[in-house]
């Protein structure tokens, strides 16, 4: 119905309808679902600036229907030369017009939106509005003049720090910056028309000079931008755009953002972080999922208030959800409870939080020592030991108490979900929600359905991953499901380069070089060396001898080396940074002449190849498994949740850039190292799905 009305009063395009109100017109951007700047709604808006003109309006006010006014450009002409009118020539429509545009902002306005908005001469903003520029975060720059309107309002020491970080700020912030010029109260469109009444001359961005600054301070902003960003060629190249915003001839500054723009949106960067972004948004789909019913959460609880089940409550408190936190005695309740509020209080103190919220966050927090509390959660959780006679032990106590529509889920990172279904008289509601550490702060969560996991569980699952701000990746039931399981396989790996000649830290160097956040034998030292040692313990009596074994870690654990917590691990820390050390040299120079191996000289890119080779190869195995649903999940997770380079689209991506003989070279070579017991993956096929999934 409300289309039809649209319609009615649509003169233009489809996307864009225009109608007067005393004077003023009003134009309404109608793209569902997010008003996506394509070539349908640039052209409604041109159109509609010319009607205005020629009807003579007083003013014209630019607004959004649905659910925001414009959340970005459309992707999905990004590879593809674009068509007239590009946005630029709509704004310089939008300055040309002898009126006022007023642009009129709810929901989000975000890279092309945002510069949309930054074209006209004034923004008013409802409560709740985001404005950012996400544009470096795809690997490009703005390129409607975004990096020239944004710093002439806000400085370009701050123009630096949003556009690089492609912050999303919301409208009061936005407002005590100069981005937005007024709050409005009640109704968006009413308060835009009485704005348009007060504000009636033109004041174009274009016109303004920067707000006065010192080069110290873009300075320091420059170099903060430039590390945040990893020294990125298009982080550099919005540094030195914004910068050009000093500098009085505009026109000369908005095509050369333009050029480098249109150079940068194919490249190689761009092309992989579109790839991602559309992988990110598949990866939360389930085929045939999309008619089932989700419980709504709003109360949920959470069994062991340890690393993860703390992190696991910020993150609820933080999504604004109420939480019952139970722990064995008070001795640990009391520890958990406080090291939360403690918690909550670093954040208040950096001002991550305002008062309000922190007191919100703290009464929504309950803590107790017997389960009679969770009987109305809506959810729980559990985070106790990686121990299948707990968590079973934990269910079969849990679920006789509980409401029949609560909802149970396992964050167990190893352990077989359908056998700890078997503890339940319902495994239906029963779901893996896999929390990376620290659980507040890590984006991937990987959704696990196991056996009987019901569609409704699964559905309601994904739609809390969702509200908790988190990239939901679904997986089935597997040891160390799908990130943790391809990440042993890259960990061993890294262990036989070291047995076979490469020092640790040149595998960390490669690793590093490569642009992983870290190199594995420093993430090892970071969580520690005996969880994969107690592992190995386990698997001892089922491994076949033949395989080959990397003692190493085992005689680190023996010697004590349990990493960073005990100040020693593959690295020695007692000068602050992790240093080699004479001790673990000796202890692999020891298990290679038991081995009888003759050290083998290891550079860097064959170090990176091999890595790379062991993460693909796992992958391809896990997805002809059917483990995960997709490919490019597994792109999503390694991106997400183990500091894979974001600009490189994802391990399998990277392979299906390289070429396929180079490819069958390097899984020669991980076969040959890893000798018995070698599975190899379907890899071309794999690959294949990759290249067929590219958005150009
Ligand atoms: P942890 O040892 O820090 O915490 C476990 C907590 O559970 C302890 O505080 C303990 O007192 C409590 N607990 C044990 N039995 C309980 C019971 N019956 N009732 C109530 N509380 C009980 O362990 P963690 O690192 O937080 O790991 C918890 C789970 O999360 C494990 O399954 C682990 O595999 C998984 N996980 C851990 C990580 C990580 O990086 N640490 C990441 C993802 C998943």
């Amino acid at each position: 119905m409300q289309r039809m009305g649209i319609q009615q009063k649509t003169e233009e395009t489809a996307s864009v309808s225009y109608e007067h109100r005393n004077g003023v017109a009003i134009l309404t951007i109608d793209n569902p679902p997010v008003n996506a700047g394509s070539h349908g709604v640039r052209m409604g808006v041109v159109q509609g600036i010319e009607r205005a003109t020629a009807e003579g309006v007083s003013s014209v006010v630019l607004i959004g229907a649905g659910r925001c006014f414009v959340a970005g450009s459309d992707l999905k002409e990004f590879g593809k030369p674009l068509q007239w009118p590009q946005l630029p020539d709509v704004i310089a429509a939008i300055e040309a017009a002898p009126f006022p545009v007023i642009a009129a902002l709810h929901g989000v306005a975000l890279g092309g939106g945002l510069e949309l908005a930054l074209g006209c001469d004034y923004r008013i903003a409802a409560t709740g509005t985001k404005v950012g520029l996400p544009e470096v975060s795809l690997g490009f720059v703005p390129g409607a003049g975004g990096t020239q309107r944004l710093p002439r309002l806000v400085g370009l020491a701050k123009g630096i720090e949003l556009i690089c970080n492609a912050a999303r700020i919301d409208a009061q912030a936005a407002l005590a910056i100069g981005l937005v010029d007024a709050m409005a109260q009640g109704d968006l469109l009413d308060a835009a028309l009485a704005f348009a009444i007060q504000h009636p001359t033109k004041r174009p961005v274009r016109g303004m000079t920067p707000p006065a600054e010192t080069a110290k301070v873009i300075d320091a902003a420059a170099q903060t931008a430039m590390r945040r960003g990893k020294g990125r060629p298009n982080v550099a190249e919005a540094i030195r755009l914004v910068r050009l915003a000093a500098e009085p001839d505009m026109d000369a500054a908005l095509a050369e953002e333009r050029a480098v723009f249109q150079a940068m949106r194919v490249a190689p960067d761009a092309v992989a972080l579109r790839y991602l972004f559309f992988a990110e948004r598949r990866a939360a789909m389930v085929d045939g999922l999309e008619a089932s019913a989700r419980a709504a959460i709003a109360t949920v609880g959470v069994i062991g208030g340890g690393t993860m089940g703390q992190g696991i409550a910020r993150a609820f408190l933080q999504a604004g959800l109420s939480v019952r936190l139970v722990e064995r005695e008070d001795e640990s309740l009391t520890r958990a409870i406080s090291q939360i509020g403690a918690h909550l209080d670093g954040l208040l103190a950096k001002g991550r939080i305002g008062a309000a919220q922190r007191r919100a966050q703290g009464e929504a927090l309950i803590g107790a020592t017997d389960y009679a509390g969770l009987a109305d959660c809506d959810l729980v959780i559990e985070a106790v030991f990686e121990d299948m006679a707990v968590k079973r032990e934990v269910l079969a106590r849990l679920e006789p108490i509980l409401d029949s529509g609560t909802l149970i889920a396992t964050n167990t990172s190893y352990l077989d979900i359908d056998q700890m279904g078997e503890a339940l008289a319902r495994p239906d509601r029963l779901l893996g929600l896999h929390f990376f550490s620290p659980a507040d702060v890590m984006p991937l969560l990987e959704v696990v359905r196991a056996g009987a996991t019901s569609d409704t569980t699964l559905a309601t699952g994904l739609a809390l991953a969702r509200k908790l701000g988190k990239q939901p990746v679904v997986a089935r039931v597997g040891e160390g499901f799908i990130g943790n399981r391809i990440y042993a396989a890259y960990r061993r790996r890294a262990e036989l380069l070291v047995l076979d000649g490469a020092a640790p830290e040149d595998v960390d160097a490669a690793a590093t070089a490569f642009g992983f956040a870290m190199g594995p034998f420093a993430v090892s030292d970071m969580s520690g060396l005996d969880i994969a040692w107690a592992m190995r313990k386990r698997q001892a009596a089922t491994r076949p001898a033949e395989a080959r074994y990397v003692a190493i870690p085992d005689r680190l654990c023996e010697a004590g080396r349990l990493g960073r917590k005990t100040g020693k691990g593959w690295y020695n820390y007692s000068s602050g940074k992790a240093q080699p050390d004479p001790e673990v040299e000796a202890i692999i120079r020891a298990e290679r002449a038991k081995a009888g191996i003759t050290p083998l000289p290891f550079d860097m890119a064959q170090i990176q190849r091999q890595l790379l080779a062991a993460i693909v190869n796992e992958a391809a195995c896990l997805l002809s498994e059917g483990i995960a649903q997709r490919a490019s999940d597994v792109d999503v997770v390694f991106v997400n949740g183990y500091g894979f380079p974001r600009w490189r689209g994802g391990p399998l991506y990277w392979a299906s850039l390289e070429p396929a003989a180079m490819i069958a070279a390097d899984l020669a070579d991980l076969a040959g190292a890893i000798g018995f017991g070698h599975t190899q993956g379907p890899v071309a096929q794999v690959l294949d799905e990759i290249r067929s999934l590219k958005s150009n």
